[in-house]
């Protein structure tokens, strides 16, 4: 089969149905544009990569070279829980809308994009890790929403990276009231304990190091929550790759 000798590749083959519903648009903007899942040229040059050098743990931009391992203010007065956090963009316009189109307008058809970007951010961390671990939704939201944005993004990672994913490790056991306005303190008290191996699930995170994903970082108490309950169940070690974090 012809098709077969010149490599059919299905992720284009399905860009080229969406294309026959759809114009492709902009992942951030929705301007129209030639290929589906990507920025314009506009958006490319505006969003904000996150690159080194950065804070060694939690991957806090710095504007100058402080050497390798160098932390930031806030990791040396207080380690977080996990190892090492690493984001693709920084949370503010126009990749907040890409995220938030992506969480609440089904914007679903980024993910491919997500998971490349994942992929060339997370490439340090993802050599070391042995599985991909998205961040749960309660099942209450998940019922409202329909789909957990953060297992879609591992699974975009997975294809790209090769890793296992494993969407049933973890399970959030209460829904945690909006973390909007709180403090960084404040925030670690509210999702405290939210947070759990799945029972008879431990055997698959002993020993092993989890690679935790979600698609925005803000204080890192979630994570940090994710995290104190993967260690407990005796994970060997935990990273953090988000698509995207805030920076203040
Ligand atoms: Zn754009
Ligand atoms: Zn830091």
């Amino acid at each position: 089969m012809a098709i077969v000798e010149q490599g059919f590749d299905v992720r284009r083959f399905g860009d080229r149905v969406l294309d026959l519903f759809l114009p492709p648009q902009c992942l951030a903007c929705r301007a129209t544009i030639d290929r589906q899942g990507a920025l314009c040229a506009v958006c490319w040059e505006t969003v904000d990569f996150l690159a080194s050098p950065c804070c060694g743990v939690c991957g806090h931009p710095f504007e100058f070279d402080a050497g390798e391992g160098a932390l930031c203010a806030a990791c040396l007065d207080r380690r977080p829980a996990y190892g090492r956090a690493r984001a693709v963009l920084r949370y503010a316009p126009p990749a907040r809308d890409l995220v938030l189109g992506f969480k609440y307008g089904d914007q679903t058809y980024a993910a491919p994009a997500f998971g490349r970007w994942l992929a060339r951010a997370g490439r340090e961390l993802l050599a070391e890790a042995d599985v991909l671990v998205p961040v749960p939704l309660h099942w209450t939201r998940l019922f409202q929403r329909r789909f957990n944005q953060s297992i879609l993004i591992a699974r975009a990672l997975a294809r790209e990276s090769g890793l296992p994913m494993a969407a049933d490790l973890l399970v959030r056991l209460r829904r945690t009231p909006p973390q909007g306005r709180l403090s960084p303190a404040a925030r670690r008290r509210n999702v405290q304990g939210a947070f759990a191996v799945r029972s008879g699930r431990e055997e698959s995170v002993a020993g092993r190091k989890v690679l935790l994903i979600d698609d925005v970082m803000t204080t890192g108490a979630t994570i940090e929550a994710c995290a104190e309950a993967l260690f407990e169940a005796g994970a060997a070690g935990v990273d953090v790759l988000t698509l995207a974090r805030v920076v203040r």
